[in-house]
């Protein structure tokens, strides 16, 4: 029976659900050696530095992934970077198929003035920050101010504005950094506004994140009802209305209607707000928006002007995944057809479709992606893998030694009261290793 030696770079959802698609894709006749290639020293990706630490629930698909990292086909590489600590052209010669799900973590700029002023950020890095992701411990984030600006209309905007906007100790029980805790609890912040450039019908939230909303305690979630209503009517006038979007305008008009609870943290989404210029004296004072409206189907700018006096503004308008020698990226995404990038070096995830999509999309993208790999095999290589690769005295983070990590930080986080407390100082990682 011939086994086929696949590498997976990336340890997020889209690695893990290929690796998972490999395994069921197993029988009598085909088998597969898995070696999932990282370059942190811990695993799952966004699950860990992307979703907010107030949604634990979402990230309890952590235990499929280790449930596949166990299965006795699976090897974990972590702490190897591709492009770096090994190059794509060598693996690509160890392997029968590389699969690059290696996501995308640059954040998109708005290309307007003042956008490199001091406390204007991208979420892709905020995000990080709050999420002790070891590259982001150190982003400079100025809370003295009692406005923050989010811009984009997206479930990171939210993430990134429900941060911000709730009541710090509401993320005492979380994985939160305690950094970026510390911080929450000294910010000035009690007012977050979420712009949108386009229309309420055209937001990306998802229904379940707005529906959420209302249910936070400690924080006024405010939308102009008008802005609801104008937007129910220009829907109305189509032929068909989707689920989606009819069960989004149910939740947004929810909010629009729920009834202010007197406390002094403030929430708003704005929709039809475009900025077209950040103003400030080095640091970010003011954004200043064109007012859009819907003409036709489309977006136009009404030709007002306004503006928001603020002193921090993060942008989520989506992300781009990183280049590195071997790949060209195409709009953001590694250049691929159907996932499949040239003769055995495919992708998956965010790195193929871009930052779309719930962490189960991932799984039914991979899966597919698995099928195509698996009707190009030839004849499986004799070569050793990665181990080949790697300089001697590498120090590769394994299965074996993840779940040292993984249970160091979550009975540290069991002694705090939360569900773990993330290792960000590879000093600690040593330690931990080394008992
Ligand atoms: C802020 C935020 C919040 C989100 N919240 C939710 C949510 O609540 N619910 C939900 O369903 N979805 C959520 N998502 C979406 C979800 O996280 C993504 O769908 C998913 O993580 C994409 O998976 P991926 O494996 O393609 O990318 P990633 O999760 O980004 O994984 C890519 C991995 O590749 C590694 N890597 C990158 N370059 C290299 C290299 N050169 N060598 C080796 N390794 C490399 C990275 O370190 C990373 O671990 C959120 C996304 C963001 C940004």
């Amino acid at each position: 029976m011939p086994t086929y030696k696949i590498a997976i770079v990336g340890a997020g959802p889209a690695g893990y659900f290929t690796a998972q698609a490999f395994q069921k894709a197993q029988n009598e006749e085909i088998s597969f050696s898995i070696d999932m290639i990282e370059r942190l020293p811990t695993p799952w990706g966004l699950v860990r530095s992307g979703v907010a630490p107030d949604h634990p629930k979402i990230k309890t698909v952590s235990k499929v992934f280790e449930k596949i990292a166990k299965e006795s086909n699976f090897r974990l590489f972590a702490n190897v970077e591709v492009g770096k600590d090994v190059s794509l052209k060598d693996l690509r010669d160890q392997y029968d198929a590389v699969v690059l799900a290696t996501g995308a973590s640059k954040g998109r700029k708005l290309g307007i003035p003042g956008e490199e002023l001091t406390n204007s950020l991208s979420a892709a890095d905020f995000v990080p920050w709050y999420n002790s992701h070891p590259d982001y411990v150190n982003t400079e984030v100025d809370l003295s101010s009692d406005t923050a600006v989010v811009i984009g209309a997206g479930n990171v905007a939210m993430d990134v504005a429900r941060i911000l906007a709730i009541d710090p100790t509401e993320l005492d029980p979380t994985d939160v950094a305690d950094h970026a805790l510390t911080k929450l609890k000294q910010s000035n912040i009690r007012t977050v506004i979420i712009c949108g450039r386009r229309g309420p019908e055209h937001a990306a939230f998802t229904a379940p994140e707005l529906r959420d909303l209302p249910k936070l305690e400690n924080t006024n979630v405010y939308i102009d009802f008008k802005q609801i209503q104008e937007a129910e009517s220009r829907v109305a006038a189509l032929s068909e209305i989707e689920k989606d979007l009819k069960n989004n305008l149910e939740a947004m008009k929810l909010i629009a209607e729920h009834a202010k609870k007197g406390v002094e943290r403030k929430l708003e989404i704005k929709f039809l707000a475009a900025p077209i210029e950040f103003k400030g004296n080095n640091k970010i004072e003011e954004v200043v928006f064109t007012q859009n409206q819907v003409e036709n189907g489309k977006i136009i700018s009404s030709g007002e002007k306004f503006s928001i006096k603020c002193g921090l503004v993060i942008s989520a308008i989506g992300y781009d995944s990183v280049e590195y020698s071997g790949i060209t990226i195409e709009n953001g995404r590694i250049n691929n057809i159907a996932g499949h990038v040239e003769h055995n070096l495919y992708t998956t995830g965010w790195a193929k479709r871009g930052p779309t999509g719930v962490i189960g999309t991932n799984k039914s993208d991979s899966t597919d992606v698995v099928e195509l790999i698996i009707e190009n095999l030839k004849e499986p290589k004799l070569s050793e893998g990665i181990t080949s690769l790697l300089k001697s005295g590498h120090e590769v983070i394994d299965q074996l030694a993840w779940e040292k990590i993984n249970a160091s930080e979550m009975i540290s986080g069991e002694i705090a009261g939360k569900p773990r407390i993330k290792i960000t100082k590879w000093r600690v990682i040593s330690a931990i290793l080394k008992k």
